[in-house]
């Protein structure tokens, strides 16, 4: 058994059971489920917007906190590598990666800080890096 939500074409809003969802069609179809209140057959499943649109946002937010938290796994792990295998080089990134590209200094991997404005000026010179947000290790 299956329980519908129905609307009449004078809105009138009702429950009813059917067997299941398509002994509902066939009935309807037929003219044989009722408005209780009016007697109509022109009946339609209502919709139950709050319901749908409130269950719709929770699924999305379970998946969107799930992402999240896939993606700061996802940093974590790239941060680790960084950490493990490049040098620090602290809020002096910008100057140290142009040296490299320029060969000034010898090639290595590392990392550090970087303002925006000399994040978009290493692009402008076609220096490779790679920008990624990081997290902090939060102070308890
Ligand atoms: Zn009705």
């Amino acid at each position: 058994m299956i329980v519908f939500d129905l609307i009449c074409a004078n809105r009138h809003t009702f429950e009813a059971w059917f067997k299941d969802s398509k002994a509902f069609d066939g009935l309807r179809r037929k003219g044989r489920v009722e408005c209780p209140t009016c007697g109509d057959s022109k009946v339609e499943k209502a919709l139950m917007a709050p319901n749908i649109s409130t269950s719709k946002t929770q699924a999305q937010a379970a998946k969107e906190s799930a992402m999240v938290a896939g993606a700061k796994q996802m940093l974590a792990r790239m941060q680790k590598h960084v950490e493990e295998n490049c040098e620090y080089v602290g809020p002096g990134f910008a100057e140290e990666a142009r040296k490299i590209h320029y060969g000034e200094t010898k090639k290595r991997d590392i990392y550090g800080e970087a303002t925006k404005t000399e994040v978009v000026e290493l692009s402008e010179e076609g220096v490779d890096f790679t920008a990624i947000p990081w997290t902090q290790p939060t102070d308890s």
